[in-house]
């Protein structure tokens, strides 16, 4: 079974669990959400976002010791949650997109052992299609 780790932005032109559904979830595939404000985000500013950082680390954590997801899949976007702390104010989407890498690459160094894929995804939807960018350590250098 995947997790999928995503912000919980209910605006229509965020809605990621919607679009999720949509696009990254087959017909009938069961998944795993985790799925807070945010979302991912915090795994990058553990200083900034320490309360956040702690609580998903704690469930990514049980997650994958009581129920062994194949794969973990975060999803991020051009979130408001960066707002919420002043030293995170006006963070541009280009470091947006660099922060979800970063919490890839640490999910993957963090839980390699168990055997665990980790893909990323960046909502770059328009208001008539939904559609998720995939990130890749490379995609960091280029998206400046
Ligand atoms: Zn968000």
């Amino acid at each position: 079974m995947r997790l999928f780790i995503y912000c919980a932005d209910p605006r229509p032109e965020a809605s990621l669990g919607r679009k999720i559904n949509e696009v990254l979830i087959a017909q009938g595939e069961q998944v795993m959400r985790l799925c807070c404000f945010g979302g991912p985000i915090a795994l990058a500013h553990p200083k900034e976002m320490a309360q956040t950082f702690a609580y998903m680390t704690d469930q990514i954590r049980f997650a994958v010791k009581c129920f062994s997801p194949e794969e973990i899949v975060i999803v991020g976007h051009d979130c408001g949650f960066y707002n919420h702390f002043v030293a995170l104010k006006g963070t541009s989407v280009a470091q947006k997109r660099k922060d979800i890498i970063v919490v890839m690459e640490l999910l993957k160094k963090r839980y390699a052992r168990n055997d665990v894929t980790v893909r990323a995804f960046f909502d770059v939807s328009s208001e008539d299609c939904i559609k998720f960018e995939p990130l890749h350590q490379n995609t960091a250098k280029l998206a400046v």
